[in-house]
């Protein structure tokens, strides 16, 4: 996959590699270094890694669900043992910090082994029957050829979370990462390779969305479409889905507050929310965004919040002393920086940051950033930035800090900070996310725990965990009558 120096990523059908137009993938904290060279798919091979998929099914639905376990086990392993080498090209490539790269490969390594072992769990139930000679069964089925669309901020972890169970399950996959992260998704594919996956069970569409995006989605052959990005290209896909009869699952943006009540341990509650809204750059779904603060301790707990934030090394992701790293690309850059002008525009009081870092050169570096004093319609309040802003509320008590909390369309993660236990579980009851931390950033979640959001979050299914089988299998009930 090396002309020279630089990688190259291409799609992959059918078991052989596919070229296609050449494009940089650029390292956002030095967009002048090509990290790899992309070759984009057309409509015409996406269709084609459609049928590879659907001829490969028989055969792979056929094995004995341990035998493919066994495939994710090794391919894990090869995984685990690259993880720092595929973790330095994440890094480059998206923009992560180093330890946050390689740690979510690991955390891709660890996805695999636990889909591995779920090929070893009961997949179905008896049922007594009301004629005494009948055996009733229901098992659970693979659906047939999934599509995986997945999104740049986790490039390998979401990914495995949908591909994993996916392909344990039985199912083949067509799986069309973000054009913004090629590489490490090549890095997944040859892992599950080297593991020994059959030609034609997953394929790779390294193509744009635009390009490829209906000829996928659009395709008659396609059993199911598992979607992590944005509202709006998701919930498109959901309405062309349903006229299809396809069967989705979309994972969306979030607005995630994270509450301080004024009994919170306010040092543990500004790292926190430090960290959920600053790791990454604020490029999660889990993010904390909108940060609700007590009006007795706000102006203590801010002080802690901006002072982090200022203080938290912005730099090159591969430099270990660095917390902070670019946001993705220009165009990301472009609408954070938009924001943070409407913020300003609209009265916003800037308590630390607020433009982007011009001494660390062309990268796409913004600065950590708190804003308090918006109005209530404010867009900053109401709308995902995806960048390392965080903007403030004050309220006055449980009540009015729920309240806030829940005026959002979004509905995915939400963190409470508290020594009262009883505050805690009201929080947990009344908070409408589908992901609730308790004196915890809003970020951070568990594999083997479902995952997914509530409202405008989600399509309301979730991933992860062993509830990934309700959206990766069917029922099929068998009535066994003994002959007469
Ligand atoms: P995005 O622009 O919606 O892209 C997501 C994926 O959809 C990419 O692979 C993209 O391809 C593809 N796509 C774009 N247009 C398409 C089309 N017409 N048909 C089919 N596929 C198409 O989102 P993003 O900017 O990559 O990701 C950030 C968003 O994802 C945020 O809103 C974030 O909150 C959300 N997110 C949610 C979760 C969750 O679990 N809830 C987790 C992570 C991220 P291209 O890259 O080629 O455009
Ligand atoms: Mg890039």
């Amino acid at each position: 996959m090396t002309s020279g120096q630089i990688p190259i990523a291409r799609s992959f059908v059918a078991g052989e590699w596919r070229d296609g137009a050449p494009a940089p993938d650029l390292n956002p904290a030095r967009p002048s270094e090509v990290v790899a060279e992309t070759r984009l798919a057309d409509a015409a091979l996406a269709a084609e890694a459609v049928q590879a998929a659907r001829a490969a099914f028989p055969g792979w639905r056929a094995m004995p669900p341990p035998a493919r376990g066994e495939i994710l086990r090794r391919s894990a392993g090869v995984l685990e043992r690259r993880a720092e080498d595929v973790g330095r090209e994440f890094a480059r490539e998206e923009g992560k910090t180093l330890a946050e790269a390689v740690g979510e490969v690991r955390r891709a390594v660890a996805i695999l082994r636990y889909y591995a072992a779920q090929t070893l769990e009961p997949d179905g139930e008896t049922y007594p029957s009301a004629s005494p000679s009948m055996l009733l069964y229901a098992r659970r089925e693979p659906l047939g050829v999934v599509l995986a669309i997945t999104p740049w901020n986790f490039p390998i972890a979401i990914p495995a979370w949908k591909i994993a169970p996916a392909l344990a399950y039985g199912n083949t996959v067509v799986w069309k990462p973000a054009e913004l992260t090629p590489l490490t998704s090549v890095r997944l594919l040859e892992s599950l390779r080297e593991g020994g996956l059959p030609d034609g069970v997953l394929n790779l569409v390294v193509g744009r969305g635009s390009a490829v995006g209906d000829a996928l989605t659009g395709h008659p052959e396609v059993d199911a479409i598992t979607f992590t990005g944005s509202n709006a290209v998701g919930r498109a896909i959901q309405r062309k889905a349903v006229e299809l009869g396809t069967k989705v699952q979309l994972e969306l943006g979030g607005k995630n507050p994270a509450v301080v009540l004024a009994d919170a341990d306010l040092d543990h509650a500004a790292n926190q929310v430090a960290r959920g809204a600053f790791l990454s750059a604020g490029q999660k779904c889990t993010a904390t965004s909108r940060v609700i603060v007590d009006r007795a301790i706000a102006g203590a707990f801010l002080d802690r919040l901006a002072s982090l934030a200022g203080s938290w090394k912005l730099g090159d992701p591969l430099d270990p002393e660095t917390r902070v790293g670019p946001v993705v690309s220009e165009p990301a850059l472009r609408s954070i920086l938009g924001y943070l002008d409407e913020g300003r525009a609209g009265g916003g009081e800037f308590l630390v940051g607020g433009d982007r870092a011009d001494e660390l050169g062309d990268g796409y570096f913004v600065r950590p950033t708190v804003i308090s004093s918006l109005n209530r319609d404010s867009r900053l309040l109401r709308e995902e930035i995806f960048g390392p802003v965080a903007v403030t509320l004050e309220s006055d008590g449980f009540e009015e800090a729920v309240t806030l909390a829940n005026d959002t369309p979004f509905g995915l993660s939400a963190s409470l900070f508290t020594r009262d236990l009883g505050a805690a579980l009201r929080f947990a009851q009344e908070i409408r996310a589908g992901v609730v931390k308790v004196n915890q950033e809003s970020a951070g979640i568990e594999f083997q725990a479902p995952f997914g959001g509530m409202k405008q979050s989600s399509s309301g299914s979730r991933e992860q965990g062993k509830v990934a089988r309700e959206f990766f299998t069917q029922w099929k009930t068998v009535y066994v009558d003994r002959a007469p």
